[in-house]
């Protein structure tokens, strides 16, 4: 498997073939495993082999089937597949640290992931310091001896901040401190947190792996001790695994998602270009366009921007708002990776009870749109865009 390119191991990784030889993926739908001896049951809970199963809250071949082929694509040698991209990343980081340890995280955090930061993690001790992910400097200061983890998302949601991982990891593990990457954004696709060295990678599977927006799902990636290790032992005991249908639906979207991302991103770069200087817009945000600030690292890192997009709109909320509200195609949702094409005004709804001076220093303003480009034809897209800002 390890030879595949990623289409082959995306169609064909990690399969696991019953008895009957199907040629689609079984569904297993059970929680539970009989063993033909007591003997035969007292040895399983003893030591488990690579292909047997206890309970599905422990494990269950779906959704081994998913973790195995999600987690080589990435990089990475194993994953636990969680109920959420949330239960991924609270049980990645509960898994790992303990009252009194030091986290630095970068601040353009998704909401969620900074509420169990600051919220939960401080409640039981953990110390957090946020710095400005962008900022190398920053890193270096803040990453002392006493620091355990190092979490940041590696393209940032909504305002696609890139972070220089590599140098991030660098520090980081030269202070014996472990590194999770959160790569909704950057996409499994583009992901480059194996590349660096990152020692865990947490994934929204209900981003771009589902891909049409069905379901919840998320999956930590790592290296076999780390996920069969203190990560798979505190997700089998807490309940956050996912559920077989989850895992089957998921792992036959896996069958596409190379062309899907590739798609979306090549798509989303097109209309990056044709909005920039658009004359009814302040800026456009999208790593793969030159004024992007980061744009340099963003392409030493991946050969694309990934599907989603800023922009903000001149006039602030009301002509925001009426763009948004003339649109045809786009949905105003707030998802984002979905086959249909969503656009998002985080000011007021994702990042609403983000605080004024938070939002300012992360370019969340009243007239910042997020745009998440699906797979509709990227002509008809722009068409939507130009006749919404012709509007105003
Ligand atoms: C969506 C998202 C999550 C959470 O994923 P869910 O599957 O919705 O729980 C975490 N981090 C980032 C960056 C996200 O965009």
């Amino acid at each position: 498997m390890q030879d595949w390119k990623k289409r082959t191991q995306l169609v064909h990784g990690g399969s696991r073939r019953s008895q009957y030889g199907e040629v689609s993926e079984a569904i297993f739908v059970t929680q539970g495993f009989v063993y033909t001896t007591a003997e035969a049951a007292e040895a399983r809970f003893q030591s488990l082999g690579d292909d047997e199963f206890i309970y599905a809250r422990y494990g269950n071949p779906t959704v081994r089937m998913f973790e195995n082929r999600l987690s080589s694509v990435v990089g990475y040698e194993d994953g636990f597949a969680c109920t959420s991209g949330m239960a991924a990343v609270t049980g990645a980081l509960t898994a790992l640290l303990k009252a009194g340890d030091h986290v630095v995280a970068s601040r353009a955090l998704f909401g969620s992931c900074l509420y169990v930061l600051q919220d939960v993690l401080g409640r039981f001790g953990v110390e957090v310091t946020l710095v400005d992910g962008t900022d190398n400097a920053a890193w270096d200061a803040a990453i002392t001896d006493q620091t355990a983890l190092v979490f940041l998302e590696s393209i940032s949601n909504p305002m696609l901040e890139v972070v220089d991982l590599a140098h991030v990891v660098k520090v980081a593990h030269a202070k014996g401190a472990l590194v999770i990457v959160d790569d909704a954004m950057a996409t499994p696709i583009f992901s480059y947190s194996a590349a660096c060295g990152a020692d865990l990678c947490v994934i929204s599977t209900t981003k771009h792996v589902d891909g049409q927006g069905r379901m919840l799902g998320g999956m930590i990636c790592g290296s076999k001790d780390l996920i069969r290790g203190p990560i798979e032992a505190y997700m089998k005991h807490t309940g956050g695994a996912m559920n077989p249908f989850t895992a089957w639906v998921q792992l036959k979207s896996l069958d596409t998602l190379d062309l899907r991302v590739r798609a979306q991103a090549g798509a989303a770069m097109e209309i990056a270009q044709a909005l920039e200087g658009h004359p009814k817009l302040n800026s456009v945000r999208y790593p793969q366009l030159p004024s992007h600030p980061q744009h340099d690292i963003a392409m030493q890192q991946a050969p694309s921007g990934g599907t989603v997009l800023a922009f903000e709109v001149k006039g602030g909320k009301e002509a925001c708002f009426k763009m948004l509200n003339a649109l045809q195609i786009f949905s105003i949702s707030n998802n984002f990776a979905d086959s249909k094409s969503i656009a998002t005004h985080p000011a007021t709804t994702t990042h609403q009870r983000l605080p004024q001076d938070q939002k300012d220093i992360l370019g969340i303003s009243d007239g910042a749109v997020r745009l998440s480009v699906g797979l509709e034809d990227v002509s008809d897209l722009i068409a939507d865009l130009t006749q919404a800002l012709d509007q105003l």
